[in-house]
């Protein structure tokens, strides 16, 4: 057994979102992006002077990532849209959910092809009412997955050759060939199993060393896993209920992390005050550039 060393995160941003999520690194204005999904919010937060700019998108935004042509491309309530800049309207591209199915977009990333891959849940979190899809760059959408519950984390291992993916109901991050030409997965297998008391698995990482970083709502912590699926390091938060995280900087070396304040008590709330807020860490391991929607 080897040892799991510990470390805490420090508040960047007191940001008081009520589901602060998606966090996703846009290089090329040095921000840190990220989205307060049912306040419709996208936010733009730049390190170096701490300022955190917010567009109102209008409706639920699940995530967000970087468009190569410029701007970004969402996961909205009912399907996939374009930003193309800060202050243009956002552009419905793809109508995925039909109005009245009760269920809605959640977390996202683009694969090495430029394909946006988003998930969906029901506003009830019925089990097995979500689904997974695929924006492909030419805009149509595949549906690749059914019977999921709430939709969460996506990333790819350092080959390519190996997709990670959370269903949070599940308690696992799953593992799935994947074939980044055909932007096809297969061989569906658990990979991590987290502990009910350990909190929900919910947005994920892969760092340039190849390892899982996993967000635990409920948990009050991120924790790094082995591409073996074991248990390496705990990275500790002053709030329970941590959403996603990524890595961002200029060196790729700081560790963002989102979290929510909207499910907490009255009392809850007075005991975790920064709950909400945007939390960094610095590992001493770097992550890697995220792969923009080509489309
Ligand atoms: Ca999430």
């Amino acid at each position: 057994m080897s040892e799991v060393s510990t470390a805490e995160a420090a508040l960047v941003l007191d940001a008081r979102a009520e589901l602060g999520e998606g966090p996703v690194w846009d290089e090329r204005g040095g921000l840190l992006l990220w989205v307060d999904i049912s306040r419709h919010e996208l936010h733009r937060f730049d390190p170096a002077s701490s300022v955190d700019e917010t567009i109102d998108v209008g409706q639920h935004l699940g995530a967000v990532a970087v468009r190569a042509a410029g701007g970004y491309v969402l996961a909205l309530e009912r399907g996939f849209g374009v930003l193309e800049a800060p202050d243009a309207g956002v552009e419905l591209v793809a109508e995925v959910l039909p109005g009245g199915s009760g269920t809605r977009f959640n977390d996202g990333a683009c694969d090495s092809a430029g394909r946006f891959w988003a998930g969906t849940y029901a506003d009830d979190e019925a089990e097995g009412a979500g689904a997974l899809y695929c924006l492909e760059p030419d805009r149509s959408v595949r549906r690749l997955l059914d019977s999921v519950t709430i939709s969460n984390g996506i990333d790819w291992s350092l080959d390519g050759r190996t997709m990670y993916y959370v269903d949070s109901s599940t308690q696992r991050v799953d593992a799935f060939d994947f074939d980044a030409e055909s932007g096809s997965i297969a061989n569906r297998r658990a990979l991590i199993e987290i502990p009910r008391e350990g909190g929900l698995p919910d947005g994920l990482t892969v760092d340039a060393e190849g390892f899982l970083w996993v967000a635990l709502w409920g948990g009050s912590a991120v924790h790094r896993y082995r591409p073996d699926g074991s248990l390496e390091r705990i990275v500790r938060l002053p709030v329970s209920l941590v959403t996603s995280c990524c890595f961002g900087g200029a060196d790729l070396e700081d560790l963002y992390i989102t979290s929510a304040a909207y499910e907490l008590t009255p009392e809850q709330l007075a005991a975790e005050p920064q709950a909400g807020g945007l939390f960094r860490h610095r590992p001493g391991v770097r992550g890697r550039r995220p792969n923009p929607y080509r489309g």
